[in-house]
């Protein structure tokens, strides 16, 4: 049996149009002779809205609650789809994920897929049946209804593909792949044609928005080759896989840039162990991401200065939290908004000399001063002033020949 996961996005199912479109695409692999499992998120919008209402209902809405209620929009959009499907004489049916079983642990609103129930779906696929599968929800211990978070239907098709061993896993969506840089932002962005899952890992975090970036750790994991393209344009995509199957000559990959950073500097912090764990707990506590770090070495061996990276909305919190901190002692404390992260992502560097160089001159040719440097492995980034973020996409693009 050739098994494949499509999954679609809530764009791609969007409005009825568009769903008669995906049962099309669906068809299409039934015509290849393709065991086909649909797993489908909710229609675009509709998880929002139930948001909302819970919220209207109770600033205190159960947990347990909320994942009934906005796990919701999944199942109309999968008996759509299956209902299209029998319209055009298919043999297909919905599958809410308690009737799978779908097992989940963890909290409500956020719990884990650890077990999928294959025997139902199996059978169902021998006849020749098309399973069209609610994303993003589960069933846990306590058998209540139980979701994965935000975006979570990604998570639920890698899933299904791990457990019923499908040969591909694809994902639809609204746009055409993983890009270069945001195509937004710079027009020369390319669509990429193999990345690989740390990559991908990397893009996402930093804000690639094609995939859950929780989903593209479940496929590393389970060496699952996923393919992400538009349900809308019939054009190939870009393939997320395992290193060893890409032959690409490109020493970066893609490039991303944030915006809405802002940049927090202590001034003259009393150098002694544990002022860096004093600074971060509060934040932490209050759920502040503090992304960029960076401590100078103090060279009078008493004092030191420390600068960190955190979303501009979160400035004001930190700002009071900091200065409310008794743990700390410092002279001054610096606050600067409009700070964007550029990054440079590719395998590549990692058996290439001279990446960092290259990048950092790149931007002192074009006058762009770099204020906070951090790396990892397969990742450069660099903290510039907001107003030069283009100027570096465009000559960092260049430079790393992504533009052809
Ligand atoms: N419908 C859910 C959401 O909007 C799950 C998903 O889209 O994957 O978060
Ligand atoms: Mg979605």
């Amino acid at each position: 049996m050739k098994i494949v996961v499509l999954k679609f996005g809530g764009t791609s199912v969007g409005t009825i149009s568009k769903i008669k479109i995906v049962a099309d695409i669906i068809a299409g692999y039934k015509r290849k002779k393709f065991s086909v499992i649909v797993v489908s998120s909710a229609m675009s919008g509709v998880t929002n809205e139930l948001i909302k209402k819970s919220e209207a209902i109770s600033g205190n809405f159960s947990d347990a609650e909320y994942d009934v209620l906005v796990s919701s929009g999944e199942q109309i959009a999968c008996s759509l789809i299956a209902g299209r499907l029998i319209h055009l004489g298919y043999n297909a049916r919905s599958w809410l994920a308690w009737q799978i079983p779908i097992l989940t642990q963890g909290i409500h609103k956020n719990s884990r897929i650890y077990d999928i129930n294959k025997k139902k779906i199996f059978n169902y696929l021998k006849k020749g049946g098309v399973p069209i599968i609610t994303g993003f929800q589960g069933i846990n211990e306590n058998e209540r209804v139980s979701t994965i978070g935000r975006g979570g239907s990604d998570a639920s098709a890698i899933l299904l593909a791990k457990f019923l061993k499908a040969q591909r896993c694809i994902i639809y969506t609204d746009v055409e792949g993983v890009y270069t840089t945001d195509p937004n932002k710079l027009s020369r962005a390319r669509k990429i044609k193999e990345i690989s899952y740390e990559e991908m890992l990397e893009m996402a975090s930093l804000g690639a928005k094609v995939m859950q970036p929780v989903s593209i750790q479940d496929a590393r994991l389970n060496r699952i080759n996923i393919e992400v393209k538009s349900s809308f344009i019939k054009k190939p995509g870009t393939l997320i896989t395992k290193r060893k199957n890409i032959i690409n000559n490109k020493i970066i990959t893609g490039i991303s840039s944030t915006q809405n950073d802002s940049k927090v500097s202590l001034i003259g912090v009393k150098d002694k162990p544990g002022v860096a764990a004093s600074i971060f707990k509060p934040l932490s506590k209050n759920s502040i991401n503090v992304d960029m770090v960076v401590q100078n070495i103090s060279a009078n061996g008493k004092e030191t200065d420390l600068t960190f990276t955190i979303k501009t909305e979160d400035l004001n919190k930190t700002k009071k939290i900091v200065k409310a901190n008794k743990d700390i002692k410092f002279r001054k404390l610096l606050l600067k908004k409009n700070v964007s992260k550029i990054s440079i992502i590719g395998v590549g560097m990692i058996t290439t000399p001279g990446v960092t160089f290259r990048m950092f001159q790149t931007l002192a040719k074009n006058k762009i001063n770099i204020q906070v440097i951090s790396t990892s492995e397969i990742k450069i980034s660099v903290l510039i002033d907001k107003k030069n973020t283009k100027k570096a996409l465009i000559a960092l693009h260049r430079e790393f020949k992504l533009d052809d």
